[in-house]
């Protein structure tokens, strides 16, 4: 058996138990290629079924419609920071951006190096502990897009609603750490975007799905790796793609397929979210950070009633194999990223561990 602990972490995250026993398992030679995936070929016939697969079974996987690509790019969520704006802000028009944490600032700032940016719907008067209400969401009429950030790692929030935008202005999401974690109405969006390490497999590839019509706006005077339409034109094959990583983010999808799919895995992640806030919310020993109706299924942050107590927390928790529980540095606290891998036997656990320590503490 494997000594492995429990791996609480934002990202790189915790990947399906299956999928790490199949990776291993076609390490050495892929069956029928007599090569590891990482020594073949991306022209070869084999890489292409691996790739060619990887997009079909998220078609299947997510219902993306047939006029939507679907790209493995690199350069992780930041990148795409850049290149939405980038690709997407073309001249005269302004970007809306939602401001629903560190993240949706990150972006924001990328954008303000394109063209003209409008900020909407900022919580930041709260730390950011609740995402926006439809009346708080003021937007550009004929804006380029509006961007949000599905899920908001550092801060515990997630969008448990697609907001309302104007008919025709596409919406873009950072669902870098929500993506896949139950149904998801891809029309709704112009372009939604990843970093693979959380949900998906493993850091080195972003996986973009983005609407065929917005390939238009990309300019030819982009440079090509920066340009979505070079990547859609080439089926992610421009230049070496990130093989490995397509390779094992397909195996996820694959797990998820077995698995009951989207609404499978969103039913696994209500049932292991509740059974964490609802010790949280038990006695009043903890703070849950995140207002209830903002709160996120993937990224659960909670305080104590000092630092001191938290620090002890986490050591006595990181001595006891839960790793990872320390909240981002930009807001301290207490943190338990509970992505679609992470398995629910490892929450009920650490839910008995948190009440011995406030036996003990409390
Ligand atoms: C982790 C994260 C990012 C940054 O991803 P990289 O792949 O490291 O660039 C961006 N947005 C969100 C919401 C994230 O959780």
């Amino acid at each position: 058996m494997t000594n492995r602990i429990y791996n609480f972490s934002a990202g790189p995250a915790v990947m399906p138990m299956p999928v790490l026993e199949q990776v291993q398992r076609d390490l050495i030679e892929l069956p029928g290629v007599g090569m590891s995936v990482m020594e073949i070929s991306h022209r070869s016939g084999p890489f292409e079924a691996i790739i060619g697969a990887a997009e079909a079974d998220i078609r299947t996987l997510a219902g993306v419609p047939d006029n939507y690509k679907i790209l493995f790019l690199q350069g992780g969520a930041t990148l795409q920071f850049s290149m939405v704006p980038m690709n997407l802000l073309t001249e005269g028009r302004t970007a809306d951006y939602i401001m629903t944490g560190t993240w949706a600032d990150k972006a924001l700032k990328e954008a303000k190096r394109v063209g003209t940016t409008h900020e909407t719907g900022s919580t930041a008067d709260t730390n950011f502990n609740r995402i926006p209400r439809d009346d708080e969401l003021a937007f550009t009429p004929g804006a380029a897009y509006v961007h949000m950030t599905s899920n908001n790692t550092i801060e515990g929030t997630e969008w448990h609603r697609v907001p309302q935008v104007p008919d025709d202005v596409p919406l873009v999401s950072d669902a870098s750490s929500d993506i896949f974690s139950g149904p998801i109405d891809i029309s709704k969006y112009g372009l939604i975007y990843a970093g693979a390490q959380k949900n998906l497999g493993p850091s080195g590839v972003t996986l973009v799905i983005i609407r065929e019509d917005l390939l238009a706006r990309s300019s030819k005077s982009l440079h090509t790796m920066l340009n979505y339409t070079i990547h859609a034109e080439n089926g992610s094959l421009y230049n070496t793609p990130p093989a490995f990583g397509v390779y094992t983010l397909g195996l996820v999808i694959k797990w998820l397929l077995a698995n009951g799919g989207l609404a499978g895995i969103q039913a696994v992640n209500q049932r292991k979210a509740g059974k964490l806030y609802a010790e949280l919310d038990r006695t009043g020993f903890w703070t849950p950070t995140a207002d209830k109706a903002s709160r996120s299924l993937m990224n659960v942050t909670f305080r104590l009633a000092t630092e001191d107590l938290e620090k002890a927390f986490i050591k006595e928790a990181t001595a006891a194999n839960f790793d990872g529980l320390k909240g981002h540095r930009a807001v301290g606290g207490m943190r338990a990223s509970i992505y679609n891998a992470f398995p629910e036997h490892g929450i009920d656990e650490l839910v008995a561990f948190m009440r011995e320590f406030e036996a003990k503490r409390g």
